[in-house]
């Protein structure tokens, strides 16, 4: 492990945040964390944001400071690598303040997850397996808004990103020396996309919970719905489940028949909303009604499997398992149980009706992609298509994969 800073500094006016970020310019690192709230908002409430370098550490109020950009210009500076850990509500923050996303940059949640650590690993778990610190936990639940900020949650929140540096270290290094650096690229496109940070109302309504139990037409009402409860919640900076939670959301878009009277009566909608809104989800409500079957949101149902899949799924799955012990991560990571379930349903979707399955296009899903695909979907492929097979190693007793016996040439 590097050396590990023992001091930063306080930035709570212009002046200081300008001589700040002429030090940090220099940097071709950066790790960056932020605090902030949204129980009771839309948008996250932003309470200070932490910047480490190799040589310097900063906490930056940005509620002391009105003008931010001499940070901004840092953090959107192509030419420096923004580390995060669980980069996603970090760089949303980002977005929201400045339309742009803070790239370079690395996560090391997505770094560790394809080195073993495991899907999601904590911060304070990370640290403490790359560079045996176990940071304390106290100041999680803490009140960032409040000032002055105690000495404790000062150290606290630049742990939080000087601890940051030697794991962005380690694990870069043991993504390089596993060859392993363009699988985070791969892992990485959706945190880097725009399209990730832009919450468009048209398309909450999947987010809404139980929308997957409702029929097309009433995903259509939802859909109405859960637009009319983003914009307006949007509009006043409140939390959308504030407004309306999503259990009466649904018990709308199931209704028939509607009007404010009714509506009074649906369990956990508040009888203010409705003396307030009223009107406006009635409107909602009605336009969904009113959508032509045509623009009815598609709705995947659960697939019905064909004959054998229980089976293929098994020996498939024991391949998967086999795979991620080698280069040792978890086999979830590597290919999940129901897209292994869609190949091996697929194999054998031709079965019975005349038509032979085609090798040559599989399931797009996941593990047929990328990374993954050359580690895993394509020897999937080849054992559905018998080309492969699982055996017992008579010494170690373990499963292994061969090739079937009676292509073997010796
Ligand atoms: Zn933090």
């Amino acid at each position: 492990m590097g050396k590990v800073l023992e001091s930063f500094t306080y930035i709570e006016n212009p002046s200081m945040l300008k001589t700040a970020c002429a030090e940090l310019e220099k940097a071709s690192v950066l790790c960056v964390d932020t605090e902030f709230h949204r129980e009771s908002t839309y948008y996250a409430e932003f309470a200070l944001i932490q910047i480490a370098s190799r040589d310097v550490c900063y906490l930056i109020d940005p509620l002391a400071i009105d003008d931010l950009t001499p940070l901004w210009d840092v953090i959107l500076n192509p030419d420096i690598l923004k580390v995060f850990h669980a980069a996603r509500q970090d760089v949303e923050i980002i977005v929201n303040k400045t339309g742009k996303l803070p790239l370079p940059l690395f996560d090391t949640q997505v770094a560790a997850a394809l080195l073993g650590f495991g899907l999601q690993v904590g911060f304070g778990n990370l640290v403490q397996k790359v560079t045996s610190k176990a940071l304390p936990k106290a100041e999680s639940f803490t009140n960032w808004l409040k000032r002055p900020l105690t000495e404790s949650q000062l150290t606290y929140a630049a742990d939080d990103v000087i601890y940051l540096m030697p794991v962005y270290q380690h694990l870069a290094e043991r993504l390089q020396a596993t060859a392993r650096t363009e699988w985070l690229d791969e892992e990485q496109e959706v945190l880097c996309a725009a399209e990730t940070y832009a919450n468009d109302p048209e398309q909450i309504f999947w987010r809404v919970k139980g929308s997957n139990r409702l029929r097309p037409r009433q995903m259509a009402v939802l859909r109405e719905l859960a637009a009319w409860r983003e914009r307006a919640a949007q509009q006043r900076d409140l939390p959308r489940r504030r407004l309306i939670q999503d259990e009466p959301l649904l018990a709308l878009a199931r209704k028939t028949q509607l009007d404010e009277e009714q509506m009074a009566h649906i369990r956990g909608l508040n009888n203010g909303v409705v003396r307030r809104f009223g009107s406006e989800i009635l409107a909602a409500w009605q336009r969904g009604q009113d959508c032509d079957k045509e623009n009815w949101p598609q709705v995947s149902r659960s697939p019905q499997y064909s004959e054998g899949t229980e089976m293929r799924l098994e020996l498939l799955m024991t391949l998967v398992r086999l795979r991620a012990e080698k280069v040792e991560i978890a086999a979830n990571i590597l290919a999940s149980r129901s897209e292994v379930a869609a190949l091996a349903s697929w194999a054998n979707h031709g079965n019975g009706n005349g038509n032979k399955t085609d090798w040559d296009s599989p399931p797009k899903n996941h593990c047929m992609r990328g990374w993954r695909k050359k580690l895993i979907g394509d020897d999937l492929l080849r054992m559905l298509r018998g080309e492969l097979c699982l055996r017992l190693d008579p010494q170690t007793h373990m499963p292994i994969v061969d090739k079937p016996a009676s292509s073997r040439t010796d």
